[in-house]
């Protein structure tokens, strides 16, 4: 069998340089510490979580983790300093091998993680490193003293991979404090090898790396021709009209242009790409069931949306009083709040009376 993972997941900070305590800050949808947390708990390898906790953010945990199997995390209590709370969390740790991040990392993806494990199973060890971009030196009294040599500087993030009993071994020798665990380990057991880190992983240290985190932008358009004999999809619901749109699904032009925009926020291919009209399984197809997928996507790359604007360009019918219940079942639909949903809608000025346009942007996180 592979091999597996539990993850010391350090959220006992005090978060003196923000003010607010930055794992309960919200991220769109999210909260930091949440992202963190659903980035480990669905991946294959990983076993337990143990959540290192401050006393007074228990409820808080608790309502991070509501909706997930309570029996794969381990609570401890932080220590007064970062490695006494790594050693406290390690006691919990069973399996062969660990990964210690900081939760005040949102942003980690899952093809870290994967290289942080590859590189533990091959050769022990596994910590992402990032070659320094700005020019460093030294500085005496005010003024410039001296510089480094930038190529031998990387800076070092979490996850940190290690053999479980290893490390045990690095704390049980540690005789002070240790910026992190990398340092421990090469002071104390041997080597540690880097894999490469990701500038988006970024530690939340300041309210200037909080704000506009990790935010993508995603356009997308779509057009339909309208003729009689046809339903009027828009947004997932059905409109009083004696035409609608002529194509090979539904022809909701609402939803295309929002899954162009989700696809294109995450550097996907469109909807054409996704859903060929070629393809017999998509005749007439139900719209919402495309964006279910894409959701499903979403979820995979741990990507949240923060909100949704729709324009819907159509001289016939009105759509003022159907766009309340349009965004209630695109916020279902997207798993967000209806208040991060904006519809509105134009007429082509009898420019173009037989189409039907949708324009959507997002913004995701
Ligand atoms: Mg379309």
């Amino acid at each position: 069998m592979s091999m597996l993972f539990d993850v010391v997941l350090l959220a006992a900070g005090e978060s003196r340089r923000m003010g607010a305590d930055k794992l309960f800050l919200p991220i769109g949808q999210d909260i930091v510490l949440s992202r963190a947390v659903s980035a480990f708990y669905n991946h294959p390898a990983v076993n337990n979580i143990v959540l290192v906790y401050r006393e007074d953010t228990l409820d808080l945990i608790f309502s991070v983790i509501r909706a997930l199997d309570k029996s794969r995390f381990r609570f401890v209590t932080g220590g007064a300093a970062r490695t006494e709370s790594v050693e406290k969390g390690l006691s919990a740790c069973k399996a062969e091998g660990v990964l210690i991040h900081d939760a005040a990392r949102p942003f980690l993806s899952r093809s870290l993680i994967d290289a942080v494990i590859h590189s533990v199973v091959k050769s022990g060890t596994g910590v992402p490193a990032l070659p320094l971009s700005d020019s460093v030196r030294t500085v005496k009294n005010g003024v410039i003293d001296g510089a480094l040599d930038r190529s031998m500087l990387y800076t070092v993030q979490t996850p940190q991979g290690f053999l479980t009993a290893k490390i045990k071994k690095a704390y049980a020798l540690r005789d002070g404090n240790y910026t992190d665990d990398s340092d421990l380990y090469s002071q104390k057991i041997g080597p540690v090898h880097i894999v490469k880190g990701d500038e988006r992983n970024i530690k939340i240290t300041t309210s200037g790396t909080y704000f506009g985190l990790n935010s993508n932008i995603g356009i997308g358009y779509d057009i339909h021709c309208l003729v009689p004999g046809r339903k009027l999809i828009l947004c997932g619901i059905e409109l009083q009209s004696d035409r609608g749109s002529l194509a090979h699904s539904d022809g909701d032009a609402g939803i295309h242009a929002l899954i162009d925009a989700l696809l294109s926020a995450i550097n996907e291919r469109d909807i054409g790409t996704m859903f060929p009209d070629t393809d017999p399984r998509y005749d007439g197809i139900d719209s919402t069931i495309l964006l279910s997928k894409v959701m499903e996507l979403y979820r995979a790359y741990h990507r949240g949306i923060n909100n949704v604007s729709i324009i819907l360009k159509l001289d016939e019918p009105k759509i003022r009083d159907d766009i309340p219940v349009m965004k209630i079942k695109l916020a279902n639909l997207l798993g967000i709040d209806a208040s991060c949903i904006s519809i509105s809608g134009k007429t082509t000025e009898n420019t173009s009376p037989d189409t039907i346009e949708a324009y959507a942007c997002v913004i995701v996180n």
